[in-house]
């Protein structure tokens, strides 16, 4: 059957990876990839997740399916996590909430969802975005769209490119925001411009769908989920895809979730009741592990308080390699205002540094950028980042 058949080109960032892993240099720096790293150069098992595990395999008795929404404990964490310890939201039983494999799982079963009930939606996506939404919205069927976002000339939000596309989307499309820490550019809403575009939304009818990847990688919990909560309050119907890949370090676990917001308790168990289909007849129930691990954590006070801290560790680690990087290319001498780097959120950084510059520090140097300058700031450690400074400084005089 496959001979006539042309391979599908490698996922680029993971075929960066691959090429990372080959190269025998020991000086060799991994900027791509999207996963946290200590300043050792690892992705560690946080030790909320270890002490939360150690209880699991204690009090575990059955691997018998979960339910199709997956564990009901879970699901509350989850609810807790977006909208607050007494979110209104949750009093009102206005969330439907199953556990999915991953943030991309949860998107999957949103975009299932949403083509069951608004065939004819496109789908806008931030421009840039990343690159897996344009495949998980396109495969489950919907034709794509791009709204204005970022800027390369002020290296910040095209605030109003942003709100002209939104104001001309119609009633029955579906827009795809990062709520925080904006993947690839790193550059973020304020809270003026959210409720902006709640009003937007509410004018215009359009549905929000939240991308949540990355709940306290940004300045921390509670702040990075300003969005949801303006959602919230506005009463409209919304959805939220959830990560735990990256705030809990469960990247293999497949942790996420997706949940579905709307007006009325009633239309929220509607919600649910097809939620259910969608999921049932494409991985039936979810993998348990992961959701228990998090529900565990976040149901026990001093696990969940353990877990900010770590959460916090991981969050300041990158702010201080941002600014080391910075402070590291001025000290060096490099033209150009590099200080935008610092106020970015979130792992990502657009480095603004050209394909060309990308290329040499590969080639010459070893160091994997991913096309277009996206680097991973969680790259960087005190061991390297005089050796990727001292790079950058000559691939930029070169
Ligand atoms: N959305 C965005 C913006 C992401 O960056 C990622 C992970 N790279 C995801 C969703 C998916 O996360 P997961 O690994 O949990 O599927």
């Amino acid at each position: 059957m496959w001979k006539n058949i042309v391979a599908a080109p490698a996922d680029s960032i993971l075929g960066l990876t691959e090429a990372f892993r080959n190269d025998p240099n020991p000086q060799k720096v991994n900027l791509g990839v999207g996963v946290y790293k200590d300043d050792a150069g690892k992705t560690p098992i946080l030790a909320c997740v270890k002490a939360a595990e150690k209880l699991l395999l204690e009090r575990e008795t059955t691997k018998s399916y979960l339910p199709i929404s997956g564990d009901p404990v879970y699901a509350a964490c989850v609810q807790k996590l977006l909208f607050g310890e007494d979110g209104e939201v949750v009093a009102n039983r206005r969330a439907a909430t199953v556990h999915a494999p991953g943030g991309t799982g949860a998107l999957r079963v949103g975009a299932d969802l949403l083509k069951k009930f608004m065939p004819k939606a496109t789908v806008w996506l931030s421009s840039p975005t990343w690159a897996n939404h344009k495949g998980v919205f396109a495969t489950a069927g919907f034709p794509l769209s791009e709204y204005a976002y970022y800027d390369p000339a002020t290296k910040d939000v095209d605030f109003a490119g942003l709100t002209r596309d939104l104001q001309a989307i119609p009633a029955g499309d579906i827009v795809l925001f990062h709520t925080c820490c904006h993947n690839p550019s790193g550059v973020d809403l304020d809270q003026g411009q959210w409720r902006e575009i709640v009003e937007i939304a509410r004018e215009r009818g359009w549905l929000p769908f939240l991308d949540f990847a990355y709940q306290g990688f940004g300045i921390g919990v509670e702040e990075d989920r300003y969005a949801v909560e303006q959602f919230a309050a506005s009463g409209l119907d919304f959805l939220v895809a959830s990560s735990f890949s990256k705030n809990f370090g469960l990247y293999n676990e497949r942790t996420g979730a997706l949940t579905v917001v709307s007006p009325t308790a009633a239309e929220s168990t509607v919600a649910m009741s097809h939620l259910k289909t969608v999921v049932r007849v494409i991985y039936s129930n979810p993998p348990a592990h992961g959701g228990l691990v998090t529900a565990t954590i976040l149901s026990d006070p001093d696990l969940h308080r353990q877990w900010l801290g770590e959460l916090a560790a991981m969050r300041e680690r990158i702010v201080a390699m941002r600014s080391a990087l910075v402070d590291g290319l001025n000290a060096r001498g490099v033209a150009g205002d590099f200080s935008y780097i610092k106020r970015q959120r979130g792992m990502f950084s657009f480095s603004g540094l050209s394909d060309a510059t990308v290329a040499w520090l590969r080639q010459h140097r070893n160091i994997y950028v991913v096309g277009g300058g996206r680097i991973n700031l969680a790259g960087l450690t005190s061991k390297n980042i005089d050796y990727v400074c001292d790079a950058i400084a000559e691939a930029l005089r070169s």
